[in-house]
């Protein structure tokens, strides 16, 4: 029978609260979904009341508040199948990237799986997904199979290419919490078991030397590297080693599909880079791919977080010395910086259209933060002077996944999309929710069905 918890009863908060602590639902009820008629039920009970639906697997992107909607929980819903002959998996909303890489590594598989191994399968597809291998193998989105959405007149159906075409066409980028719940996604796994990978840090002293030296080396860098960097003030905590807690350092990551032998040759330029200018940690190593969420080692506590994210169109000389000026370590920026580097096949389109078709950067700038509500403002003028100072290099794109929480506008979502389809989108939002029904996205409020 079909869960629905009110405020006071045991387990609404838990099913209310994610992992970014910024978004802090205040839903009339939550529904702990266990099963696809638990999804059913809970969005026949908001539209038979006129409230709204929101979902939520892990909160890692949290959208809106769902104030005074329902909020359907999916973490229940962690079921996975494999086929390792047709190297795919049917992944059901509440699953982990963390779960859906063990069990693709049981069979030599990976699936295309983003940097935190905490976040949700299928959000992260729904959005594009930027995964650690992206450069060979391309955007997530463009390895889903099928997804099982059910609609807001409770109605399952399933979207592929050849089923529900439209639908599959906005869900596969367009989709998060706008469409309809999807229970569960069908992609592609691919026959990776093993990576060289990891990650090197260095001082703040050697931060402009590193930066320039990647910026110079990611033009050349193969599609089989991928590689990310992060600027960052590490917090003063006593888990942390003592050469890293509280202070500033330059994080390079690597995850290199080639030989390890390869691999030492393109990551040598970080380890000779001379003049004290050796990492001074350096966890760059052979290692199984089950290992990948070791690679940025993001942390997995929930905290209230605020986010920003540009693509850039290239990143030279003059674009490197911005970033430092505003968030290198003389900047006492509020915020931490992190660039990725797109390309290769990131670049390309999808054998099958999406909404996801702006792929014009080479690099994504996010800047995240982790604030309590006094300090918000302090991060919103930090991000502004930051962006402004980045705009000639960027594409006036954003990365849909990046863009989360309570801060994100409408029409910042709208650059992720070509201008095209952000008509498409609403035309089919228009068609399979008239009312409106998953109103707690980033769209417009005050135009259902509008981007
Ligand atoms: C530490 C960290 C690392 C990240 N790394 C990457 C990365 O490497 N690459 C990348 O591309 N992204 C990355 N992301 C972004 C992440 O992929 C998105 O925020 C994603 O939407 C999170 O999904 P979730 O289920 O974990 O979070 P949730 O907050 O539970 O979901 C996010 C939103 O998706 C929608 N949604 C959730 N489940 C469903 C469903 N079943 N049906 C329809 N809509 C649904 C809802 O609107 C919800 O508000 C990262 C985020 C964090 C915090």
């Amino acid at each position: 029978m079909t869960n629905f918890l009110s405020p006071g009863d045991q387990g609404y908060d838990t099913g209310r609260t994610g992992y970014n602590l910024a978004v802090d639902h205040k839903p009339e009820v939550v529904v702990p979904a266990a099963s696809v008629d638990d999804v059913v039920a809970a969005i026949r009970y908001a539209t038979t009341r006129g409230l709204g639906v929101a979902v939520q697997a892990t909160g890692h992107g949290p959208s809106r508040s769902a104030d005074g909607s329902v909020l359907i929980n999916t973490s229940r819903m962690d079921g996975i199948t494999i086929d390792p002959v047709a190297r795919t998996a049917r992944v059901e909303a509440g699953v982990r990237g963390s779960a859906l890489v063990r069990a693709a590594a049981e069979h030599g598989l990976a699936p295309l799986n983003g940097s935190s191994p905490e976040v949700g399968v299928v959000s992260y597809h729904l959005g594009g997904g930027i995964g650690m291998l992206g450069r060979s193998l391309g955007w997530a989105v463009d390895h889903v199979r099928a997804l099982e959405v059910v609609t807001a007149d409770g109605v399952l159906r399933r979207a592929s290419a050849t089923e529900e075409t439209e639908l599959f066409w906005a869900l596969r980028g367009g989709g998060k919490g706008t469409l309809g719940v999807v229970v569960a996604i069908e992609i592609d796994l691919h026959p990776v078991a093993r990576l060289y990978g990891g990650g090197m840090h260095f001082a703040a002293t050697d931060a402009e030397r590193v930066l320039t030296t990647w910026a110079e080396w990611a033009r050349t860098a193969p599609e089989s590297m991928g590689s990310s960097v992060l600027l960052i003030r590490m917090p003063d905590l006593p888990v942390l080693p003592d050469a890293l807690r509280g202070r500033y350092v330059v994080h390079l990551r690597f995850a290199f599909t080639g030989s390890a032998e390869e691999g030492t040759r393109l990551v040598r330029p970080f380890r000779d880079l001379v003049g004290g200018g050796r990492p001074m940690s350096d966890t760059v190593v052979e290692m199984p791919y089950s290992a990948v969420g070791s690679i940025h080692a993001e942390p997995t506590t929930p905290v209230p977080f605020h986010a920003r994210n540009t693509m850039l169109a290239s990143l030279d000389a003059a674009a490197v010395a911005e970033l430092l000026r505003h968030a290198g370590p003389d900047a006492d920026a509020p915020h931490l910086v992190e660039l990725r580097l797109m390309g290769g096949a990131l670049a390309r389109p999808g054998a099958v259209p999406s909404a996801l078709a702006r792929r014009d950067g080479a690099f994504v700038l996010y800047a995240g933060a982790t604030a309590e509500p006094e300090r918000v403002p302090a991060v919103h003028a930090a991000y502004d002077r930051l962006f402004t100072a980045m705009a000639p290099w960027s594409t006036g794109g954003a990365c849909v996944n990046f863009l989360s929480g309570p801060d994100v506008t409408a029409a910042q979502l709208a650059t992720a999309y070509l201008p095209a389809d952000v008509d498409r989108l609403a035309a089919v939002k228009r068609a399979v929710d008239p009312g409106d029904v998953f109103r707690t996205h980033h769209g417009r409020a005050d135009r259902p069905g509008a981007m």
